[in-house]
């Protein structure tokens, strides 16, 4: 890359909705944060690496900002009703709550296995008051004429009214009619790319059904977050990301709906991360190329190195999964491993000397690779260039410890976009080890409340002991209470 980074002046992001790589302003700035809206998982199975790959690189845009002094609010909503989680429910005979519940604990995991940071508001499209708010909103579509109601008794979204429907996936309405192929279901429709707001109960949807003035039904997918979206953030949002797969119609069919509903731009900003590959093929249960965040810590990679795996390429260009590459990102992991350890050891030194005049310090070129529409695969260039340079100081023997100083702190810095550093090795302290071998002790004879007990001390010394089968286990304190 020729490109030099000292031109590059501000943030800037490239926008699906205009096709161009556009300067980021934040409107209103300074009091307010950016708003930031992700659309999540749909919690019918556990999600897979590729799902994970769009939400990485949702994560290297918040830290980023973070990094670049803003404040962000960010809303990643749970898709815990649609055709999928319904037939899923149904097929092992358990009520949706329930099947839906399984998967969603096993995302939060995921999420920490692969260090993404918590968005501020998970919302679950069967809350009710966000059932409540997609009633309302589809109420209003119908009163301006935007959706009616077919004789499936199911509600749609009119899109002929609707001027501005593909202007995000740079859509012609003309082609959709031409080519689009009619399903024998979905003759009701006024219009073949009509979409479902409100869908009517059938039997198949068992007891999954809230009232409306429509008759019982659930909402539609696309509607979910639209709701979720106006209601946690306001009728307007700075940047909606997602992956290319929502372009349309999901994306698409937002817009229509919230700016249909509020009148004003719905989205500032659209970014879209590509697909993930696996052995340069798309990712399919049929070929046994299908990967889920266990299915790669069961081959013995930890998910630090899945996160590098799929933070390192650029989130437009499409990123190519392979075992080979897990390997690399086992190796480079070493080398930044290596490297800080050779780092801390010259900046302990007492007797710090000034620091040599010839020896490389860090600049700002990571982040301003970050600022050229989160150029990552630049980023690590600078950083594995830096890391080559600076280990050839170390090899003459000339790293001083002030110039060690400002690499690690340096590092300190992107690490808070990274979060790449390796685990430090855990110590417990010994009246903790104490405590929950009372607790065994005590479990043996059935003294369960002195059991809990013990437990309670242990949480409050910040660590938890965790029954396993191979029998207890002790872990740092990870819930709040
Ligand atoms: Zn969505």
């Amino acid at each position: 890359m020729n490109r030099r980074y000292h031109t590059v002046m501000a943030l800037r992001l490239f926008n699906t909705y205009s096709r161009k790589i556009e300067e980021f302003e934040p409107s209103n700035t300074a009091e307010r944060p950016i708003k930031v809206y992700t659309c999540g998982p749909t919690v019918y199975s556990r999600a897979h690496i590729g799902n994970f790959r769009a939400y990485i690189f949702e994560d290297l845009l918040q830290r980023h900002l973070e990094l670049r002094g803003y404040k962000v609010d960010r809303v990643m909503n749970i898709t815990d009703v649609d055709d999928k989680t319904i037939r899923g429910a149904r097929e092992v005979k358990v009520p949706l709550a329930r099947f839906t519940e399984q998967f969603k604990q096993a995302f939060f995991q995921d999420l920490d296995t692969l260090r993404i940071k918590r968005a501020d508001e998970f919302p679950c499209a069967t809350d009710s008051r966000f059932i409540t708010r997609m009633i309302e909103m589809i109420g209003t579509l119908i009163a301006r004429g935007l959706a009616y109601q077919a004789d499936d008794q199911s509600v749609y979204f009119r899109i002929n009214k609707f001027p501005d429907y593909g202007e995000l996936a740079h859509f012609d309405l003309t082609q959709l009619q031409s080519t689009g192929r009619v399903k024998h279901d979905e003759y009701e429709k006024e219009h073949i790319g009509d979409f479902a707001l409100w869908k009517a109960w059938n039997e198949e949807d068992g007891d999954v059904k809230w009232d409306s003035p429509w008759g019982s039904g659930r909402p539609g997918w696309h509607i979910e977050c639209s709701a979720m979206s106006t209601a946690l953030l306001g009728d307007q949002i700075d940047v909606h990301c997602g992956g290319v797969d929502n372009i349309f119609p999901h994306h698409e069919a937002e817009i229509a709906q919230s700016e249909g509903v509020t009148g004003k731009k719905f989205v500032r900003y659209w970014l879209h991360c590509a697909h993930l590959l696996v052995d340069g093929q798309k990712m399919a249960k049929s070929l046994g190329n299908f990967y889920t965040v266990p299915d790669v810590l069961v081959r013995g990679y930890t998910g630090r190195e899945l996160r590098y795996a799929l933070l390192r390429v650029h989130y437009r260009v499409p990123l190519n999964f392979t075992w080979e590459g897990m390997n690399e990102a086992r190796e480079s992991l070493a080398r930044i491993d290596q490297w800080l350890a050779r780092l801390r050891e010259v900046a302990r030194k007492a007797n710090a000397q000034r620091s040599r005049p010839n020896v490389q310090r860090p600049t700002t070129a990571f982040e301003y690779a970050l600022d050229d529409d989160l150029n990552i695969s630049a980023a690590f260039g600078y950083l594995f260039e830096s890391i080559r340079e600076t280990n050839r100081v170390f090899d003459r023997n000339e790293m001083d410890p002030a110039s060690a100083t400002a690499w690690l702190d340096w590092w300190k810095q992107i690490n808070t976009v990274l979060d790449l550093e390796a685990e430090a090795e855990i110590v417990i302290p010994p009246e903790v080890t104490q405590l929950a071998k009372q607790r065994e002790d005590v479990r043996r004879e059935k003294n369960w409340k002195r059991s809990d007990q013990l437990r309670e001390q242990i949480l409050e010394l910040g660590w938890e002991v965790r029954d396993t089968k191979q029998g207890p286990k002790l872990a740092r304190r990870t819930s709040s209470k």
